[in-house]
């Protein structure tokens, strides 16, 4: 990526006395955008998908997009936690890849922009390039990125380093004390889900769905398109993303206060737009990884 001369050394150190405790979308939001993703999917990708999702998932691409979460606490995959966010200066409320994409122990790329380029481009290079023997688990890549896809729109997962992404704002959600990193996450979509949707997560996701259908019908396109012909374009999801935590997350959110049905109202729209942009993307993003249309005109 060509980044150089960054002064994150004393940012380092502090980060390494706090563990960055991160969910991503819980399970709902992960769901509700691969569910959303799978009615985009071209023939192709559908094809593709099937075969390579595992056989727990039943061809169901929604079934596993929590699974980079659920691994993440094993040894194993332990390397894996610092890709599900990426963290911006205080108060700047912008993103640079190069200067934000890296771990607590410096290592560049590691982060969610970083984690999709190269779950895209081991997919890509396997199904698009000259060689189409691939070294990498091309199952592993795509719930990765199915999964990375719905984090980075996730705002406050491009929130900021000094309060990790709202972990550590305590707040409460009405009655119950939580934190700002989790009300997004979690709290806005389960209140939602019970107070709109009977308690009925199929229902929300068909209302996302017919708002796809009516009022955003035509931003579909833009939604998609990466310019110059790229496969995806993480750095603009995560761009956007500090620019809602700024205008919505954070705003009036501060340590010890109670949000409720003023911030739940106000904030809703926002996170279900996310959910749509996140699960139009990852369409859009599978369907360029798995078209056969490159191929037979290269043929
Ligand atoms: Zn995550």
């Amino acid at each position: 990526m060509g980044c150089n001369g960054l002064l994150w050394i004393g940012r380092v150190l502090i980060l390494m006395l706090l563990v960055h405790e991160v969910v991503g979308w819980g399970k709902d939001g992960h769901y509700t955008v691969c569910k959303i993703a799978e009615g985009y999917l071209s023939e192709d990708a559908v094809a593709a998908v099937k075969e390579l999702l595992p056989p727990s998932a039943e061809g169901e691409l929604a079934a596993v997009c929590s699974w980079a979460d659920d691994i993440k606490w094993y040894y194993k995959w332990h390397w894996t936690s610092p890709l599900h966010y990426v963290d911006t200066p205080d108060f700047k409320c912008n993103y640079n890849y190069c200067r934000d994409c890296h771990d607590s122990d410096g290592h560049n790329n590691s982060c969610v922009t970083g984690a999709i380029f190269n779950y895209t481009s081991q997919l890509y290079s396997a199904y698009q390039g000259s060689n189409p023997q691939s070294n990498y688990n091309l199952t592993e890549a795509l719930m990765f990125l199915a999964h990375y896809i719905g984090d980075v729109h996730q705002p406050l997962h491009v929130g900021f380093l000094g309060d990790l992404g709202g972990n550590s704002i305590t707040v409460r959600w009405y009655r119950r004390k939580t934190n700002l990193h989790h009300v997004w996450d979690t709290n806005i979509i389960d209140s939602a889900v019970k107070t709109f949707y009977g308690s009925d997560l199929a229902i929300m996701i068909q209302a996302i769905q017919r708002n796809i259908t009516d009022s955003w019908s035509n931003n579909i396109s833009s939604w998609e398109s990466c310019g110059n012909n790229r496969t995806v374009c993480p750095n603009l999801y995560a761009s956007e993303s500090v620019r809602l935590a700024c205008l919505y997350a954070y705003r009036n959110a501060t340590p010890g206060s109670t949000l409720e049905d003023e911030y739940f109202l106000s904030r809703l729209p926002i996170v279900e737009k996310r959910l749509a942009q996140g699960g139009i993307r990852l369409a859009a993003v599978l369907n360029r990884i798995f078209s056969t249309e490159v191929k037979i005109a290269q043929a």
